[in-house]
């Protein structure tokens, strides 16, 4: 048995998630699959399956993609479809777009289906940024990032190295952005407020937004005490141990968070100023705490 996370989530621009999503719902439901030896035969496969996966006419999907912001009422059809249990095999999928505006209410609504689905359902979540997805739907998917320059579009590109784990490894290409954008004092001072914005506006979501609010918290502390101490004490059985995974990984991204605001409120309190710019930033990427 095969222990895999029911739900995925695929960051990247709107065309390349969709496209990566009809992909893998081919793969999984085309008719004649065994024949396609690559991604580009099973993408122009014409059986009923794959051209109902392409008109959005599968019985076995569900494909969500709200004009605005979710609304409780957009995935309540989720819960009316998993109610009903499937076959032994069979399998179903839900794919949801423009997964950043699933938040409040109908994130805290979807959490536990989104970790623990009914047997055969699956889930495809499609985001541009990841940095706009809860955290505690992020530990919830396996995810999927498809190429990253769609962070410039909503994020400046000198701040996009430091919300990626993949470009804060890339120092000679953020040296060569920071000398590309030449930015003034108060260009960078604004541009490192609004990177500390965006960490804070995180944090803010992932409490507002968590059901187990007092738990995570816990988590957090015990974490650092964890860490503090070396102490590794992990008895409990084994519901506690899936559940403390959660909430460890829920609880890990948001003390990096809280970690990296504390970082960047030190830093701040000496912005660069008279032409020291450059140096601002290269500091700052240097000493940026990293996960590992
Ligand atoms: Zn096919």
């Amino acid at each position: 048995m095969t222990n895999q996370i029911p739900a995925k989530l695929i960051i990247g621009d709107d065309e390349k998630t969709i496209a990566l999503a009809e992909l893998t719902l081919q793969k999984e439901f085309c008719k004649t699959k065994e024949t396609h030896t690559d991604d580009a035969q099973q993408k122009s496969c014409f059986c009923l399956e794959c051209r109902r996966i392409k008109s959005r006419q599968s019985p076995y999907i569900i494909w969500l993609s709200p004009e605005k912001d979710y609304k409780v009422d957009d995935v309540e059809i989720i819960f009316e479809k998993v109610s009903l249990a499937l076959d032994e095999g069979q399998k179903f999928y839900f794919v949801l777009e423009r997964a950043h505006t699933l938040t409040g209410t109908v994130a805290n609504r979807l959490l536990k289906v989104l970790e623990e689905p009914p047997r055969g359902y699956n889930f495809l979540l499609l985001a541009q940024n990841q940095h706009m997805i809860l955290p505690t739907i992020i530990s919830r998917c396996f995810i999927v990032h498809l190429s990253t320059p769609e962070l410039s579009k909503s994020v400046h590109p000198v701040l996009s190295f430091f919300v990626s784990a993949s470009r804060l490894n890339n120092a000679t290409e953020f040296e060569q952005e920071l000398k590309r954008q030449e930015l003034t004092d108060s260009q960078s001072q604004e541009l490192a407020h609004q990177l500390l914005n965006i960490f804070m506006q995180t944090v803010v979501d992932a409490y507002k937004n968590c059901g187990d609010k007092e738990w995570i918290l816990k988590q957090v502390q015990d974490d650092n005490t964890i860490f503090q101490n070396n102490n590794t004490a992990h008895q409990d059985n084994n519901t506690a141990h899936q559940n403390n995974n959660t909430a460890h990984q829920v609880s890990k991204a948001i003390a990096y968070d809280m970690q990296v605001i504390e970082y960047l409120r030190k830093a701040l309190t000496h912005p660069p100023q008279s032409g020291s710019s450059e140096m601002f930033w290269k500091n700052l990427f240097l000493n940026w705490p990293r996960t590992n």
